[in-house]
């Protein structure tokens, strides 16, 4: 029987700008939080903004505790779900960058309590996303697990990570231009759902972006706050579309590979990047455009650019396809050789 109705589960208060982290008390008082909380963030997190989110907690009235995570491991989640069991809060503040948001989202789905979202960095798309990037069995994954109830994104914290952070969030917001092709080509060739919606969502984010480049660079805190609501957006759009879909394709599919062969090297918004650059080729669409806005903001373009080696490139486009074979795209659908690639990853400029 086909689906009669589609869910969508969105953060219900989104604050984004300069000294949004003081805030916290009334986003306490509008969302009716009595407490306990928990906050879960790694030592850097902590120093730079979790123990400002304590402070202010503990002001509104409320108990709570915090619990520092380094990774986001299978057995970090069931560490924090142990002490949500002991502690019984009521809402989960993630402090941090990505892996200390997933602990803190997939942990509290899985005990059934809310969260909110307090980003120190704007690395990826994962501050905003219903989905956790998890390691288990040596490799990561990603799960749906909850949208943030809340997503309190403070410039003048974020403005302290470093600027390489930045240019990866940038990277994993221009991938959607090829993982919303990918999504359309899943729906018109294996009949795949497709959203109108979150794909288009998902686009306006890339050109937000892409238009935006020169204020994004100057590093201030109006091209920061385009940076973030481009990256809140897209977790909208997967929120929307229930999947990965309108964000994720080949060009995530390519990232993936590049760890699998050769992890530590390049930051994840940077492969994707990177990766987009040659998906966008063999969709025969305007890749020099994705390249330009890609140096633009001063994000890697060249294999040499991300530190890796040409091989590790062309190798990691072909074993693409079979990363993730339940997910449809061109990869798939071209099965490219290792000389195919090659020729790609040539014919981009990605190696020489
Ligand atoms: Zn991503």
């Amino acid at each position: 029987m086909p689906l009669q109705y589609h869910y969508m589960q969105l953060p219900r208060e989104v604050i984004v700008g300069k000294g949004a982290i003081e805030r916290v008390p009334e986003v306490i008082k509008r969302l009716k939080l009595r407490g306990p909380a928990l906050i879960i963030a790694g030592q850097k997190s902590c120093e730079v903004a979790g123990q400002t989110v304590r402070d202010l907690i503990t002001k509104s009235g409320i108990d709570v505790d915090t619990l520092l995570v380094e990774t986001s491991t299978t057995r970090d989640v069931l560490l924090v779900e142990e002490r949500i069991l002991e502690w019984k809060p009521q809402v989960i503040f993630g402090v941090g960058g990505g892996t200390k948001i997933d602990v803190a989202k997939l942990s509290s789905a899985h005990q059934e309590i809310p969260f909110i979202s307090v980003p120190t960095t704007v690395s990826h798309d994962g501050i905003a996303s219903p989905l956790a990037s998890i390691r288990g069995f040596g490799k990561p994954y990603s799960v749906m697990s909850q949208a943030p109830l809340a997503i309190i994104a403070d410039t003048e914290v974020i403005a302290h990570a470093p600027w390489r952070s930045v240019v990866s969030g940038c990277g994993d917001v221009i991938a959607k231009y090829t993982a919303v092709k990918d999504w359309k080509l899943a729906h018109d060739e294996k009949q795949e759902y497709y959203g109108e919606y979150a794909a288009s969502l998902a686009m306006m984010s890339v050109k937000l972006v892409a238009l935006n480049a020169e204020k994004i660079k100057q590093g201030n805190e109006e091209g920061l706050r385009v940076l973030l609501e481009a990256l809140i957006s897209c977790g909208v759009a997967m929120s929307i579309a229930g999947s990965s879909r309108p964000c994720s394709g080949s060009e995530h599919l390519f990232s993936h590979a590049l760890d699998m062969l050769n992890p530590s090297k390049g930051m994840h918004g940077e492969q994707c990047g990177l990766g987009t650059i040659m998906i966008a080729y063999l969709y025969g669409a305007n890749w020099k455009r994705v390249k330009q806005a890609l140096k633009q903001l001063g994000a890697p373009t060249t294999a040499t650019d991300l530190g890796a080696a040409d091989e590790d490139i062309i190798k990691a486009l072909e074993l693409a396809a079979s990363v993730r074979p339940d997910r449809y795209t061109i990869l798939q659908k071209l099965n490219l050789n290792y000389a195919a690639c090659e020729k790609v990853a040539k014919a981009t400029g990605i190696i020489n």
